[in-house]
């Protein structure tokens, strides 16, 4: 469904993506996973177009069509959409105001109905605070709204970043069980976490980044049972950290 090819970002002549290749096939959770500042976002944004002239090489396709390049509204109407990194709803705008401006891109007018109404089925809260001011909703709510928003525009890919950010391990476990649910009504998802655990939890496949190169991909659940993944990624101590991580980094240097 999503092809990207060896694609390289950067921000003023510093590359923050050097070369990742990355596949998401219809249907599944792909987890994108590293520590802060490995490129996770940078990545997500450059699929979605909102880095200008990024990326600088390689390719991306969407269903078969090259989508680097494109516009980031083009992109969201062919059917990806994006749930940013600290959610960013419109604080001043209502719930359902927000809701609303999820499906700018859309002309099927008549279908906007159900879809809030399946919206507010994931999310009874959103319900309950339909005419409140986003702004005075709390970090959960939030997040369900930003994810209820980005579903506005009936996307058959939905990419989110750090889901999890500042939110309490029941809020976590909660917002994944619903993106789960999401994924199982045909919604196939590329989710970028520093939460791993929970992240491949739920997902089919995970990669992980380090300086802007995927170090690691394969199956979540094989992901999950390696011994390296665990210890630097989950927080799993085996051995002293320092050894284990010059063992980590030299291993790495093979894959
Ligand atoms: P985090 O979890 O902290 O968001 P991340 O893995 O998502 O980390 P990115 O935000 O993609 O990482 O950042 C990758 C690199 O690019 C970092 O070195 C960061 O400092 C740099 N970077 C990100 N955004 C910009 C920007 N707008 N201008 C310049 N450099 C940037």
């Amino acid at each position: 469904m999503l092809e990207v090819k060896n694609i390289e970002t950067y921000y003023d002549l510093i590359y923050a993506i050097r070369g990742a290749s990355l596949a998401v096939e219809a249907g599944t959770v792909t987890a994108i996973l590293g520590n802060n500042g490995a490129g996770k976002s940078t990545i997500l944004k450059t699929i979605m177009g909102l880095i200008e002239d990024q990326p600088d090489k390689g390719t991306i396709e969407f269903k078969g069509r090259r989508i680097d390049g494109l516009d980031t509204e083009k992109i969201v109407r062919m059917g990806i959409s994006y749930v940013p990194e600290g959610r960013q709803v419109f604080e001043e705008l209502t719930v359902f105001e927000n809701l609303q401006m999820g499906a700018y891109t859309r002309k099927d007018r008549e279908n906007i109905r159900t879809d809030l109404d399946e919206i507010f089925n994931y999310f009874p809260v959103l319900k309950e605070r339909r005419n409140q001011w986003a702004g005075t909703l709390s970090g959960g709510e939030q997040q369900m709204l930003a994810i209820g928003r980005a579903l506005m525009s009936r996307p058959e890919l939905l990419c989110l970043d750090e889901p999890s950010l500042g939110l309490s391990p029941i809020l976590v476990k909660e917002i994944f069980q619903i993106i789960k649910t999401i994924n199982r009504k045909g919604v196939s998802i590329l989710l970028v976490e520093q939460n791993a655990r929970m992240a491949l939890s739920i997902s089919d496949y995970g990669l992980i980044l380090e300086n802007g190169r995927f170090v690691m991909k394969g199956k979540a659940a094989e992901l999950m049972r390696d011994k390296d993944v665990k210890e630097f990624y989950m927080g799993v101590r085996s051995e002293s950290s320092a050894k284990g991580y010059q063992r980590w980094k030299r291993k790495k240097r093979w894959r």
